[in-house]
C-alpha cells in the first residue's frame, strides 16, 4: 500500500498508527474516577464534529499510516446514529481495526447494528459485579444492563475485552470475582491503573492499585500467571495466561510503569481538537478548518504539527505535575 502522506512520526521516532475518536462527552453514568456528580452541561450538538468531518479527517490519517480507530467518549453509544458512523468509517481504505469502548449500558440494543456496520472489536468497562458497588462508583443503577451488554457482545462475532479500574477503598474486593467471571465467560479482562484524570480532582497516589499488586492478588487465587509474548511494543497491556492455560488477563500500568516511549496514539476530541496525549496541555483545532473546506494536505499538517509537539512522557510522577484542564470524559478515554 502506498501512503500519499508521510507517516506521523514524532521527534522521538514514535510512529502513530492508532487514533482514538471521541464522539461525545455525554454519558449516562457518572463514574467517580472520570466525571463529576453534577455536570455543567455537555457539548451542544452544533459544537460536535459531524460524521462527514470525522470521515474526512480519518480518511486523511488513513493515508498517513493510521490503521486502527477506536470510538470512545463520554459514552459513545449516547451519540445518535453511531452505527451509521461505524459504517462510514469501515469503508475507509487502510483502516483495518474499528473498535468501540463502552460502558455497556446500551450495548445489547445496538450490538446487531454495530456488527452489521463493520465494527470489529469492543471493550466493555466493568469494575464490579455488585449493584451497591456499581452505584457507589457510577452514582447510577444498572450493572444488570452492563452484564446484558457483555452477554450480547459475547454472542456476536466481535472480539470482546473487559476493562476494569480498581480504586483502593472502593472495589479492591471485586478483583477476584471479576477475574472469575471473565474466566467463566471466556473473555480477556484488563486492569487499568487509576490516572489523575477525574473531574473531581480527587486522585491521589494511595488510591491507585498498581498492576503489580493486582497481579499478586490474582496469582494467590489462581496460581502463577504466564506472560504472553508481545509482538507489538505499542500495546500498553502486559498480557498473561492463567496457570491452567485458560483465559487471559492484562495489566495496563500508566502510573507505575509508564509506556510512553512506545506510544503510537493520537486523539481527536468530540469538539474536533487533536491531542497528542491524555495529559497534553495543547490542542490543535481541526473542526474549524475542516468545516471551512480545508484540503487533505491542510488537515494532515494539523495532525502532523500535533504529533511533532508530543512530549517524551506524560510526567505524572514529575514534581510540579498538574492534571490537564479537561477530565477523561471530555478528552476521550
Ligand atoms: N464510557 C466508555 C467507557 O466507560 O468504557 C468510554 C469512555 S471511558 C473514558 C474509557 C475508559 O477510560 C474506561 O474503561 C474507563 O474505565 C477509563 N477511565 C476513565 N477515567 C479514568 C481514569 N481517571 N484513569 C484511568 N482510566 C480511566
Ligand atoms: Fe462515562 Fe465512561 Fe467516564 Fe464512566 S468512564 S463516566 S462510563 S465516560
Amino acid at each position: 500500500m502506498s501512503f500519499p502522506f508521510p507517516f506521523l512520526i514524532d521527534q522521538y521516532q514514535r510512529r502513530h498508527t492508532s487514533l482514538r475518536v471521541s464522539v461525545t462527552d455525554a454519558c449516562n453514568i457518572r463514574c467517580k474516577y472520570c466525571m463529576p456528580e453534577k455536570v455543567n452541561g455537555f457539548l451542544p450538538t452544533e459544537r460536535l464534529l459531524d460524521f462527514d468531518s470525522i470521515v474526512k479527517i480519518v480518511t486523511v490519517l488513513g493515508r498517513a499510516g493510521i490503521d486502527k480507530v477506536r470510538l470512545t467518549g463520554g459514552e459513545p453509544l449516547m451519540r445518535p446514529d453511531l452505527p451509521r458512523l461505524v459504517g462510514m468509517l469501515s469503508r475507509i481504505s487502510g483502516i483495518r481495526q474499528l473498535s468501540l469502548t463502552t460502558n455497556g449500558m446500551m450495548l445489547s440494543e445496538s450490538i446487531k447494528a454495530l456488527v452489521d456496520s463493520g465494527l470489529t472489536h469492543v471493550n466493555i468497562s466493568l469494575d464490579t459485579l455488585r449493584e451497591p458497588a456499581f452505584r457507589q462508583i457510577t452514582r447510577r443503577d444498572g450493572v444488570d444492563r452492563v452484564l446484558r451488554g457483555i452477554e450480547a457482545a459475547l454472542n456476536s462475532p466481535l472480539r470482546v475485552r473487559l476493562n476494569a479500574l480498581v480504586m483502593r477503598g472502593i472495589n479492591l474486593d471485586d478483583v477476584i470475582p471479576l477475574v472469575r467471571f471473565a474466566r467463566e465467560q471466556g473473555v480477556v479482562i484488563r486492569f487499568i491503573e487509576f490516572m489523575p484524570l477525574d473531574a473531581d480532582r480527587a486522585w491521589s497516589e494511595p488510591q491507585v492499585v498498581s498492576g503489580q499488586e493486582l497481579r499478586q492478588m490474582v496469582e494467590q487465587e489462581f496460581g502463577t500467571l504466564k506472560r504472553c509474548p508481545s509482538t507489538d511494543p505499542s500495546q500498553p497491556s502486559r498480557d498473561f495466561q492463567f496457570a491452567d492455560g485458560s483465559g487471559g488477563i492484562g495489566f495496563i500500568d500508566p502510573v507505575s510503569e509508564p509506556f510512553c516511549k512506545d506510544c503510537n496514539r493520537l486523539r481527536l476530541t468530540a469538539d474536533g481538537k487533536f491531542r497528542n496525549c491524555l495529559f497534553g496541555r495543547q490542542e490543535w483545532d481541526v473542526r474549524g478548518p475542516t468545516k471551512l473546506g480545508a484540503s487533505d494536505a491542510e488537515i494532515y499538517k494539523i495532525a502532523s504539527d500535533c504529533v511533532l509537539a508530543k512530549f517524551p512522557s506524560h510526567g505524572i510522577s514529575d514534581s510540579g505535575f498538574s492534571p490537564p484542564e479537561r477530565a477523561m470524559y471530555q478528552i476521550g478515554g
